[in-house]
């Protein structure tokens, strides 16, 4: 067994709990995942099947950064040589199967000033994702909150199987937002799938799942009114966000 980075498990078993409360609406059953950084080598990500809101450290597998990520560039694998590569892929060879979503999670670990992920299934998100309007969920903002916690924009995956090209789709999709947008995001949405929001602390991947939530629920009512929504304008979210992070940019492409 590795030795746990006790601060950084606890942590992240906190925000388990928080994202898989029930009145919350974000997870049930074994739905969602999440995963924090433990080194420069390894980090934790949630079971298969484990349930989110009842989260133990059992729950939990650690899983090294380079096996996982060395899947990104290959081009077709079934489903029993990724299934192979998730064992393959632990510290500890009796801890349980890692989430197959455990690749996109290596994945978002390594972006600059990430260190915790947070994947649900929100109703109010997924009512938005499950039609049209989720690229514009994405793309637009509606209130100043919504762009400090969820940023100026949203990355848009449209949909894929989840899995090895879901974790590839999350990829391209996020680089070409880097490219753009010279900074971070902080929340990526999955058409017909659900949210992932990424951080540095727990607090600010639970933020940001929140506001994703509320923003959704706004939209949703705003478009219930019958009258067109009216969003804020680039000028006003650039002005709340603030200027794009050269810096960043050449961080997290590895420029
Ligand atoms: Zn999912």
């Amino acid at each position: 067994m590795p030795s746990p980075d006790s601060t950084s498990l606890d942590r992240l078993l906190d925000l388990s709990r928080q994202l898989g409360r029930e009145e919350r609406k974000l997870a049930i059953l074994g739905e969602g995942n999440t995963s924090a950084r433990q080194d420069a080598a390894s980090f934790w990500v949630k079971a298969s099947g484990a349930n989110l809101g009842g989260l133990s450290s059992a729950g939990l597998t650690a899983c090294r950064f380079n096996d996982l990520l060395a899947l990104l560039d290959r081009s077709k694998m079934t489903d029993f040589e990724v299934d192979e590569a998730l064992l393959a892929a632990r510290l500890d060879r009796t801890a349980k199967k890692p989430s197959v979503e455990a690749i996109f999670h290596a994945y978002l670990l390594t972006l600059p000033e990430v260190n915790f992920v947070g994947h649900t299934h929100p109703v109010a998100v997924n009512t938005l994702l499950c039609t049209a309007m989720g690229r514009t969920l994405a793309r637009r903002r509606i209130f100043p909150d919504e762009v400090v916690c969820c940023g100026a924009e949203s990355v848009y995956v449209p949909y894929s199987d989840p899995g090895l090209k879901l974790a590839q789709r999350i990829r391209a999709e996020t680089q070409a937002y880097i490219r753009r947008l010279a900074r971070p995001p902080r929340l990526i949405l999955l058409e017909n799938h659900g949210l992932i929001a990424l951080g540095s602390s727990p607090e600010s991947v639970l933020a940001s799942t929140l506001m994703a939530v509320k923003a959704a629920e706004i939209l949703s009512g705003a478009l219930a009114t019958g009258a067109r929504p009216r969003f804020l304008t680039a000028a006003q979210v650039l002005r709340i966000a603030g200027r794009p992070d050269e810096h960043y940019r050449q961080k997290a492409l590895g420029l």
